[in-house]
């Protein structure tokens, strides 16, 4: 059972011009594809080779796995990516609502919050939206790093890679982080993440 690349949710032009149909073929079907196959032909023949993806990061992490861990991180941290866009933006729901006005008194603040800190972050990354023990924080981790086993719960991630932003934005990561936030956030996604038991786990 190898790890599968979900197909995009959506068609390649549906972030544009924020995203463009190149940046996300390439990044879909280049970047997030070579860490989906090597993944495979890391785990091919050992005793990770049925294991879900969850099961494979925490391993990897577990052995010090550093190449392992990369690649399967990678893998699960881009699906969750593509998930937290969609063509247009969706609205919060009551439940995650409160939990924003709780934590960030107002939405607008919230998505302040994740630009700034998407913008600061320094070098390559992801900046996430998590929730721990219902309380909503804006969280930041580096290269690979993930939040797919935490007890912290991830509603939302934007990818701080220059792969991401490059070809549409060039240096300038706060408009692509601005863009993002402003037009194609998936509250809806966040929302399931907030009432699903546990977390979010990639599809089989
Ligand atoms: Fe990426």
């Amino acid at each position: 059972m190898a790890i599968t690349l979900p197909p995009l949710p959506y068609d390649d032009t549906a972030l544009e011009p924020t995203i463009s149909a190149t940046t996300l073929q390439t990044h879909h079907g280049k970047h997030h594809k070579a860490y989906v196959d090597k993944t495979n032909a890391a785990i091919e023949g050992t005793d990770l080779a049925d294991a879900s993806l969850e099961e494979i990061i925490a391993a990897a992490e577990a052995k010090g796995d550093k190449g392992l861990f990369n690649n399967s991180a990678q893998s699960w941290n881009h699906a969750f990516y593509w998930n937290s866009m969609t063509a247009d933006k969706t609205a919060p729901n009551s439940e995650i609502a409160a939990a924003i006005d709780a934590a960030y008194g107002s939405l607008d603040r919230l998505e302040a919050e994740l630009a700034a800190q998407g913008a600061a972050h320094f070098a390559s990354g992801w900046v996430w939206l998590v929730a721990k023990d219902g309380k909503l924080a804006v969280e930041q981790t580096h290269d690979a790093a993930t939040f797919a086993n935490s007890d912290s719960k991830p509603l939302l991630v934007i990818d701080l890679w220059e792969h991401a932003y490059y070809l549409d934005h060039k240096n300038l990561r706060p408009d692509y982080l601005k863009a993002v936030i402003e037009k194609h956030l998936n509250w809806d996604f966040a929302a399931d993440n907030l009432a699903r038991e546990g977390n979010w786990t990639y599809p089989a």
